[in-house]
């Protein structure tokens, strides 16, 4: 059984990502960091998606001697010059206060319009997904690759609605519209944002290189 540390303590995060993997081969085990209860937290301190989804990858590697796998999403407003970003989490403070990031971002586009300064709503979200391997490690002097380490991006495009709708997903489903769509991600039916997410995009296109490399 071939093994891949999962950079997150997300149970729902680590069964999707499984959930992928095992569409290309069923022989990865996927670890979490509750596997490894003595890593360090590590600190995002990059200034772009890609740049901390290669921190937490390189960190979490570095430790376990395993390869990892590591991700960094948020969501980019236009008209807040894609704000709030890599901030997304703790965009009004408090790291994942959903309810309160979704309000402040209301909040701002509302001023806008009153200043007769938004001229539309249309926001992404985005996700870098990075894979690292231990130093070292032979499959990473592997033709495939550069340096020891893959980065995929996905991206959904869409707009901010009025208000909040619907109650499913997390963070900033319930005022995000996919363009093509009626409906919030807050009130797409379970499993369907799986299809045509940022995440869902990313990881499609990291899993076959990583089945093929680890
Ligand atoms: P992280 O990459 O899991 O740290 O997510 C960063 C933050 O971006 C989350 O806390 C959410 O606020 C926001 N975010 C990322 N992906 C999504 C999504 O699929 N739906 C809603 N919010 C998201």
């Amino acid at each position: 059984m071939r093994q891949l540390v999962l950079a997150t303590r997300n149970k729902g995060k680590i069964a999707e990502f499984e959930r992928m993997l095992n569409a290309y081969s069923s022989d990865i085990q996927v670890l979490g960091l509750a596997d490894f209860p003595d890593l360090p937290d590590v600190d995002e301190t990059g200034s772009t998606f890609i740049e901390n989804s290669l921190l937490k990858a390189r960190e979490v590697s570095a430790f376990t001697q395993l390869p990892a796998l590591a991700d960094d999403s948020g969501l980019c407003i236009d008209a807040l010059n894609g704000d709030p970003g890599i901030f997304s989490a703790r965009w009004a403070g408090v790291h994942g206060d959903d309810a309160a990031n979704i309000a402040k971002v209301l909040a701002q586009l509302s001023e806008l319009e009153s200043a007769g300064k938004l001229t539309n709503r249309n926001a992404k979200f985005r996700c870098a997904v990075a894979l690292s391997f231990p130093s070292g490690d032979q499959r990473s002097a592997s033709e495939v690759l550069e340096v020891n380490e893959v980065i995929e991006e996905g991206e959904l495009l869409g707009s901010i609605t009025l208000a909040p709708r619907g109650t499913a997903g997390f963070g900033y489903d319930p005022i995000f519209q996919p363009n093509g769509y009626e409906l919030t991600l807050g009130e797409f039916e379970h499993g369907e944002k799986d299809r045509i997410s940022h995440r869902a995009q990313a990881l499609a296109k990291i899993a076959p290189k990583i089945t093929s490399l680890i």
